[in-house]
């Protein structure tokens, strides 16, 4: 089955659901970034969390970063999702492998608690908007269930989970969350505080192998699907990209590394790739850089 994200309303629009597989996704980023489980874990909860943000935009091109640091081993975790599906992403330390006492991956320790979620939404030529919160457990999820509440006014309960096998790939991953609509009556919000205290590990059922719009309808039995969109781990970087990005260096410093004579390796953090550029290349550049002054 491929990843992707399924949007749908219930209880006559006074709720609203997201429900992401992303198993596939969170793989290849483990892939890419040779991630050990508990960094491969606490990276696609961010991807999934961050997708399913994204698949509300309703241009391709508008992106949402989130940013996490909580003090812990992990590092910084940076991800970027754009409207039309793309995610890339990456954690400071790929290398953790820590275990609860339950067994269970120890994320909210991998990632610590001390440090904030830090959403920004690029909405083309807008100013970019930017929330701040706290992180609360690193847990991710009940972070962003924080982030939604504090920063977008938005009650939410959201589910969140990477499955990694004992011979390290991803399983399953997905999330679902679903948001109270402002007009939300009592029985809405006693309906969802019923689910979220029933409700199955969200890496559980996407390993079950059911549909994402059968998972919905499992708990919503009323919803209605309005959209539905893939996602995938994808880098918009390219070698021309990265090359452009030499090319507005200061010419002081490519004469510089010209002499140096090694050439110059650059590395996209986002997808773990690196660019080699031999000194004729560099040359080239500065010869460019010459003929548009
Ligand atoms: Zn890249």
């Amino acid at each position: 089955m491929n990843d992707e994200i399924v949007i749908a309303q219930a209880l006559n629009g006074q709720i609203r659901i997201h429900a992401a597989r992303t198993t596939k996704m969170c793989d290849d980023a483990r892939t890419a970034h040779h991630c050990m489980p508990t960094s491969a874990a606490a990276l696609g909860r961010v991807m999934t969390c961050t997708a399913i943000m994204a698949s509300d935009l309703k241009n391709e091109e508008e992106r949402i970063t989130a940013v996490i640091n909580g003090g812990g081993p992990a590092g910084t975790i940076i991800v970027q999702a754009y409207g039309n599906g793309d995610v890339r992403g990456f954690i400071g330390d790929p290398n953790l492998y820590m275990v609860r006492e339950d067994g269970h991956l120890a994320v909210g320790a991998a990632v610590g608690n001390k440090g904030t979620l830090t959403v920004t939404r690029d909405m083309g030529l807008k100013e970019p908007f930017r929330g701040v919160t706290e992180l609360r457990t690193g847990e991710i999820g009940d972070d962003f269930t924080y982030y939604f509440a504090i920063s977008e006014q938005t009650p939410s309960v959201v589910g969140v989970g990477v499955l990694v096998a004992p011979e390290g790939h991803v399983r399953a991953a997905g999330g679902l969350i679903y948001q109270l609509m402002p007009n939300a009556s009592e029985e809405a919000i006693e309906y969802c505080e019923n689910i979220a205290a029933t409700q199955k590990p969200v890496s559980e059922l996407i390993d079950s192998g059911l549909d994402l719009r059968d998972i919905i309808r499992t708990y919503f039995p009323d919803a209605e699907i309005q959209a539905s969109k893939d996602v995938r781990f994808h880098c918009r970087c390219s070698r021309k990209t990265v090359r452009g990005a030499l090319a507005v260096l200061k010419k002081a410093d490519l004469e510089e590394m010209i002499r140096d004579g090694k050439g110059a390796e650059l590395h996209c953090q986002y997808c773990n790739t690196f660019y080699s550029f031999t000194t004729d290349e560099l040359k080239e550049i500065l010869e460019e850089q010459n003929e548009d002054r």
